[in-house]
């Protein structure tokens, strides 16, 4: 940091302290001229792009993931609140990051990370149609697939919905065809 008055870039801290609006508040002192001065550091937060397979690019659309993390919450002991606290997060996570653009995989990894945490149920759905992502009605068509394929299982041999998911390695492996997976047998 060079001091505002003579240019010397020989300055140091004298103390550094949380301002109000989140930021760092740091008095300096520059050992050339005395002077004294201070500097207020904070996390630029701006919205990046969000980057598709095909490359093209969308805005970062706040509603889209928030309906996608609802969609695999669906019935799940999953709160409102509990969502709206991931979208936040994830909202958080790409907006400081300093990059224009994001990968939409990257934004679904972000998804899968807090469903994990969230409901096994909700990450496996999430997990199982998150590469085909593409719009929010694709995903919901899916999910009533899901849900009707649940209902005729009376008898709870899908083992796919009781099984936790592992920690390492399966995280990424999806069903080779999504729509197989789901056929009732
Ligand atoms: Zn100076």
């Amino acid at each position: 940091m060079r001091c505002p008055v003579c240019d010397s870039r020989n300055t140091r801290v004298l103390d550094s302290r949380e301002s109000k609006d989140a930021g760092i508040r740091r008095r300096r002192s520059c050992s050339e001229c005395g002077h004294r001065f201070s500097t207020k550091e904070r996390i630029e937060e701006t919205l990046p792009s969000v980057m598709k397979r095909d490359g093209s690019r969308q805005s970062f659309d706040r509603k889209k993931l928030s309906r996608g993390i609802q969609l695999a919450c669906r019935k799940r002991p999953v709160s409102d609140e509990e969502i709206e606290h991931v979208v936040q997060a994830i909202e958080r996570w790409a907006g400081t990051r300093g990059d224009r653009d994001v990968p939409a995989d990257h934004v679904g990894e972000r998804v899968m990370h807090h469903l994990h945490e969230l409901d096994p149920v909700a990450y496996v759905r999430f997990v199982s149609v998150y590469q085909s992502f593409e719009s929010v009605e694709e995903f919901e068509a899916l999910l009533r697939e899901m849900e009707k394929a649940e209902r005729v299982n009376v008898e709870g041999q899908r083992t796919l919905f009781d099984s936790t998911p592992g920690k390492s390695g399966e995280k990424k492996a999806p069903p080779s065809t999504k729509a197989k997976t789901y056929e009732v047998k």
